[in-house]
């Protein structure tokens, strides 16, 4: 972590950035934490990203798709979760070890 005063990038460049890496995994999908280090944000920013990018994907007619997080331990899917973040810890068997959702674009 270095505090050498780079410009943060503008929120819409940002957001085209992920829409081109989103676009670029239709399979599989990326995770927050891929997003963030091919785009060059913050891992914690992503998800407020993607918020607003979901919304102007919608005024084109496409769709923000999320890949459920899941439970490692027990295999519990996180389906019904709004959130875009990493859920803390499974309802089912209390484990920590969650697979993070994936994003795409459809
Ligand atoms: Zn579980």
């Amino acid at each position: 972590m270095s505090p050498s005063p780079v410009p943060q990038p503008r929120a819409a460049t940002v957001r085209g950035a992920l829409e081109a890496e989103l676009s670029s995994a239709p399979e599989t999908g990326l995770t927050a934490k891929e997003l963030s280090a091919r785009v060059g944000i913050s891992e914690k920013d992503v998800a407020g990203h993607l918020e607003h990018l979901e919304k102007s994907l919608r005024a084109g007619g496409a769709a923000l798709e999320v890949i459920p997080s899941e439970c490692l331990a027990c295999g519990f899917v996180f389906k019904d979760r709004k959130r875009l973040t990493r859920p803390g810890s499974c309802p089912e068997c209390r484990s920590t070890r969650i697979e993070p959702p994936a994003f795409r674009i459809r």
